[in-house]
């Protein structure tokens, strides 16, 4: 009879890049959890979870690779974990899966759950970080999500201990750089406090992340909030800027202030007009920019400071210079699947495909905005 592993605890979200990690559950919510624009931990308590606890995660993982390898050998695969040895586990080992999956990828990433790791004592942050180190000597790279505040709490002394122990990167919920914005979303830290945050990460010598929220402004704010944050990323300089594009969830506070009539939205066009404004304004930067999300209408906008700003500044002018009925069918091609990238308007049989759905629609008496604000929701 096959031996039975418990599965090890993971969280609801990791950042999109870390799809093929391992995810490994240090805290559980988050410590904040007052977002307005955040819908993922609503209504759940944060709560450390202990050291014995995470160590017997890591040993459950460490068993479920042996076991993965044992699994392999019985039927032939050498050990190795395949697509066949994956789908062996979906059919019977379901508890193996996550594993599967990450050995699959080749077992090199690991990412620590859930939203600010880092409220965790440096001391148990060390010895968890090392048993990682030895139990999988593959680990090529351990990440986590921060939040500013937290990071403002550690000093670079105790930053520098946690990146020698094996953390290689930090993912900061930035959002915005302007203080209404910051204030008005009750993001709880404001423009300087980010830039000392995010200082504080490189000077540690971790590579640092920092998400932006198109959008996050609305319509009152998009100027502010599109060079303010521009301003706060020149002084920090990361080493990725990854931008996603607001999309308000029914289950978060913001949901009631656009119904009561707080916050007004930007629309498709003011979004990237938005996101023309703050690439225009950000200067003398060797980050990473990548629009990796499947809520950003031009996933094209990616590419590194400075050689590629005027390259990803094209894709914009392009986009907007298109005539309004080309936007709209572009919008609605990129949002339900058709279209990646502008270039894809032009091929015919997705152009004829985006129009019969666009068609669809006009036939129901529904508008591209009203279709689109409702699958938006689905991809928080
Ligand atoms: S700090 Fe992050 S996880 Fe917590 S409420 Fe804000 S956005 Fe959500």
């Amino acid at each position: 009879m096959a031996q039975s592993i418990v599965a090890h605890e993971q969280g609801p979200i990791r950042p999109p890049n870390e799809a093929n990690s391992l995810l490994l559950r240090l805290t559980r919510n988050c410590p904040w959890n007052r977002c307005l624009f955040c819908p993922v931990y609503k209504g759940e308590k944060f709560s450390r979870r202990s050291l014995e606890e995470i160590k017997n995660d890591i040993d459950n993982i460490d068993q479920a690779v042996k076991r993965l390898i044992t699994i392999s050998q019985e039927n032939g695969m050498g050990g190795t974990v395949n697509r066949d040895l994956v789908a062996q586990v979906h059919a019977r080992h379901p508890e193996l899966l996550p594993v599967a999956y990450w050995q699959y990828h080749r077992g090199e990433t690991v990412f620590l759950q859930d939203a600010d790791s880092i409220q965790l004592p440096v001391e148990q942050l060390v010895e968890i970080l090392e048993l990682l180190k030895e139990k999988f000597p593959g680990i090529k790279r351990i990440t986590t999500y921060a939040r500013s505040r937290s990071l403002l709490r550690r000093s670079v002394e105790e930053l520098t201990r946690l990146k020698e122990a094996g953390l290689s990167r930090v993912h900061v919920g930035l959002e915005s750089g302007n203080d209404k914005v910051l204030d008005f979303m009750k993001k709880g830290v404001n423009g300087p406090q980010q830039v000392e945050a995010g200082t504080r990460v490189k000077e540690a010598g971790l590579t640092l992340s920092e998400y932006v929220i198109l959008g996050l402004g609305g319509r009152s704010l998009w100027r502010e909030h599109a060079v303010d944050t521009a301003r706060v990323l020149n002084e920090i300089n990361p080493d990725y800027i990854r931008v996603r594009t607001l999309a308000i969830h029914p289950a978060s506070p913001l949901y009631e202030k656009l119904k009561q009539g707080e916050f007004t939205p930007l629309d498709d066009d003011g979004v990237i007009r938005e996101e023309s404004l703050f690439l225009e304004q950000l200067r003398g930067i060797e980050s990473a920019f990548y629009s990796d999300h499947i809520l950003n209408l031009l996933e094209e906008v990616n590419g590194r400071f400075p050689q590629d700003k005027g390259r990803m500044q094209a894709v914009i002018n392009r986009y907007l210079s298109m005539p309004g009925h080309k936007r709209e069918l572009f919008r609605l091609g990129r949002r339900t699947g058709y279209f990646r990238t502008l270039g894809d308007t032009n091929n015919p049989s997705l152009a004829e495909a985006v129009e019969n759905i666009y068609q669809q629609l006009q036939d129901r008496g529904i508008t591209v905005d009203q279709y689109l604000e409702d699958l938006m929701r689905r991809y928080i």
